[in-house]
């Protein structure tokens, strides 16, 4: 396998997997039906983020035979956007696909998105139009974020989009020149611009095993997508500032009149008290607000490299880093 092949991928796909072992077969099998129905040449990237079990054993098992497995191993668990993130950067292909490793996202619709691709489409992203076997929890959180977002971000992203996608390689390359931490990969790619298209497909259940989303991890992406495109919490401080002291001065003047004019001027306890709760409750919800930023500017200061690989099978990243 020298460099001569490389040169002539067309295809990259990036499987993200966190303890899928149950699953990582089948994947394998149905993406790997899929693309040599393309009849084009094409790489597998497993990205393993910090297994605990054996997935990684088994695509390396898979690497002996067939080239076109390629695993990047990292030194432990960084996130699947992170994954997705490394996958990019050591991906070859004039396209590339991102896909779950749980066959939540059909690899089949893979041909309609190369189609498109074909038709001069830069990104293609797969949006569901149903969810199956999720439960009313993860589709509703799910749902009000995606809204949420679309709200407060200056960046419109599109709603009810995963991760998987084709992205042409001059998409690639400009995400790889944006040098983030706390990445939300969807928004980026919609950052970056191009001719972007959907394409629908009905998400299915997991195939086995368990969400590697718990609700913390949620809430993390969640925050991710919000504050890395939108200062606009930020603003509502400001905002709500101004008609709070628009009805505190409304509320001055009501005080004064009651002094000046009525016996009665020291009913007022209980008033105190709940504007006392409101007002330090605001508060206290603005300065998590500001931490939520200021948190993340240090993390983004640190400059830490974004992850560690432990191994690599199969792939030359020195080639891919160059390519521009
Ligand atoms: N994943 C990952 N690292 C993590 C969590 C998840 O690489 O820390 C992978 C996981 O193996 C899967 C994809 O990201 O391929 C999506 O995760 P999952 O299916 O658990 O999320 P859900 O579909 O429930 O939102
Ligand atoms: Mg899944």
């Amino acid at each position: 396998m020298g460099s001569e092949f490389e040169t002539e991928i067309r295809y990259s796909v990036i499987i993200p997997m966190y303890n899928e072992e149950e699953v990582i077969g089948e994947t394998y099998r149905r993406i790997k039906k899929v693309m040599s129905e393309t009849g084009e040449h094409y790489e597998l990237i497993f990205v393993n983020d910090g297994s605990k079990d054996r997935s990684a054993a088994i695509i390396k098992d898979y690497s002996l035979w067939d080239n076109t497995v390629k695993l990047l191993d990292f030194s432990r668990n960084f996130g699947h956007q992170i994954a997705i993130t490394a996958g990019m950067d050591y991906a070859c292909g004039d396209a590339v696909v991102i896909i779950d490793a749980d066959l939540q996202d059909p690899p089949e619709l893979i041909h309609t998105m190369i189609a498109r691709w074909k038709e001069g489409y830069e990104v293609v992203y797969a949006q569901r139009i149903k969810r199956k076997g999720e439960t009313w929890f993860k589709k509703w959180s799910a749902g009000a974020f995606y809204r949420l977002l679309r709200a407060a971000s200056d960046t419109p992203i599109p709603v009810d989009t995963g991760d998987f996608r084709l992205m042409d390689r001059k998409v690639v390359n400009e995400l790889k020149k944006l040098p983030e931490n706390n990445r939300f990969v969807r928004g980026l790619v919609s950052w970056v611009g191009f001719r972007q298209i959907a394409v629908e497909f009905e998400r299915d259940e997991r195939l086995a095993g368990e969400t590697k989303y718990p609700l913390k991890r949620m809430l993390k992406l969640s925050l991710d997508g919000i504050t890395s495109f939108s200062t606009k919490p930020l603003k509502i401080a400001g905002y709500a500032g101004i008609l709070l002291s628009a009805v505190g001065f409304v509320y001055l003047l009501y005080v004064i009149y009651c002094a000046l004019f009525t016996a009665s001027t020291t009913k007022g306890w209980a008033s105190i008290i709940s504007l006392m709760l409101i007002f330090d409750g605001f508060i206290l919800i603005m300065l998590g607000v500001l931490g939520e930023y200021v948190g993340r500017i240090y993390e983004e200061i640190k400059g830490r490299p974004l992850y560690i690989v432990r191994e690599t099978f199969g792939l030359e990243k020195a080639r891919s880093k160059e390519r521009k």
